[in-house]
């Protein structure tokens, strides 16, 4: 069942300023691929269904890892439902059709853990997808994300294409999204605690009540699971992609400022939403396949720190 894409192969990474993208290319790139394929926003725009056939068309890909979208952290999602709906359903149709008619040998689409139901058992198995009802701060994007997951199926049921979907758990790392309005909590937590460093502030605020748990996985990681299902995993479904293990906002939140400002002190804004109250998947079905994560989530913080530290200047 191995699928062995060459190095000189045309592989095309939809996303790839993105964390998710930009992983991949990295790790495609360490790995010796030679004719990784990209293209900026401006090049090609994903919503566009005439461009995106054409540009598919034009560079005939053996491979497609389908990571691009419009994402965003508890605020921006519960804040801009329909951009998020309009912008990830055109992104998934047009590139999933385009790569159909262009014989594209593999696809990965990467989802996201919100797809599942917001009182799934816990950890959630892949079996639990369309089992309960959505968590209301991400539905619209999880809306979209279940359609790009059925979409995959169906090209393989009807057409044979070979795509399949892969479910990450929360993530983070290097050319992560910082903005405090529309960044996922480990980013902001890193931001909010040096910017309190910075400007001498001894307190920082933690939105919610810090007691939801959350799982978190380095994108490194991802980029070396996307990897390895591109290359040994061929079914319909979904597979998740965990760490396997999950920790509270509150620890979260002590991790970032010991590492970041040991001496602040930590204030909950319970005005502000927890969402759903454990997000922890069920990742058994990858580790049997062999897979397994690196990076710690201590180690993660730090290295992830560093990286601002270096990147600070121009993401302010
Ligand atoms: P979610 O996993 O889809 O809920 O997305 P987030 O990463 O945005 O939020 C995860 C949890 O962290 C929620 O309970 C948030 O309320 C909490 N959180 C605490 N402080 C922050 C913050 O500054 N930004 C964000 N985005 N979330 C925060």
């Amino acid at each position: 069942m191995t699928f062995v894409v060459g190095l000189d192969d045309p592989v095309f990474v939809a996303g790839h300023r993105g964390l998710v993208g930009s992983a991949i290319v990295r790790r495609l790139e360490a790995e010796g691929h030679r004719n990784v394929l990209t293209a900026t926003r401006s090049e090609l725009d994903l919503r566009d269904q005439g461009a995106v056939a054409g540009w598919l068309s034009a560079n005939q890909p053996r491979a497609v890892y389908l990571v691009a979208g419009t994402v965003g952290g508890i605020l921006a999602n519960s804040t801009r439902p329909a951009e998020f709906l309009y912008d990830n359903l055109m992104i998934h149709a047009n590139v999933i059709e385009a790569a159909r008619h262009a014989g594209v040998e593999r696809l990965l689409y990467l989802g996201s853990s919100c797809i599942y139901p917001r009182l799934a058992d816990q950890p959630i198995v892949e079996s639990a997808l369309l089992t309960g009802a959505l968590e209301p701060t991400n539905e619209a994007y999880a809306v979209a994300k279940i359609a790009g997951i059925k979409m995959c199926d169906a090209y393989r049921s009807q057409y044979g294409c070979r795509f399949i979907s892969a479910m990450p758990t929360n993530l983070y790392g290097p050319n992560d999204n910082f903005d405090l309005r529309s960044s996922h909590v480990l980013p902001a937590l890193i931001r909010k605690f040096d910017d309190a460093r910075r400007s001498g502030e001894g307190a920082v605020t933690v939105w919610g009540t810090g007691t939801p748990r959350r799982e978190f996985l380095h994108v490194d990681d991802l980029a070396s699971a996307c990897v390895f299902l591109m290359e040994h995993y061929d079914q319909p479904g979904q597979i998740n992609i965990g760490y396997g293990e999950d920790v509270a906002i509150s620890d979260l939140a002590g991790m970032v400022r010991d590492v970041v400002h040991p001496t602040a002190e930590i204030v909950y804004d319970s005005t502000k939403p927890d969402g759903t109250p454990r997000k922890l998947l069920d990742s058994t079905r990858l580790q049997e396949l062999g897979w397994r994560p690196s990076i710690g989530l201590e180690q993660g913080v730090a290295s992830t720190y560093e990286w601002y530290l270096q990147h600070a200047g121009e993401l302010r």
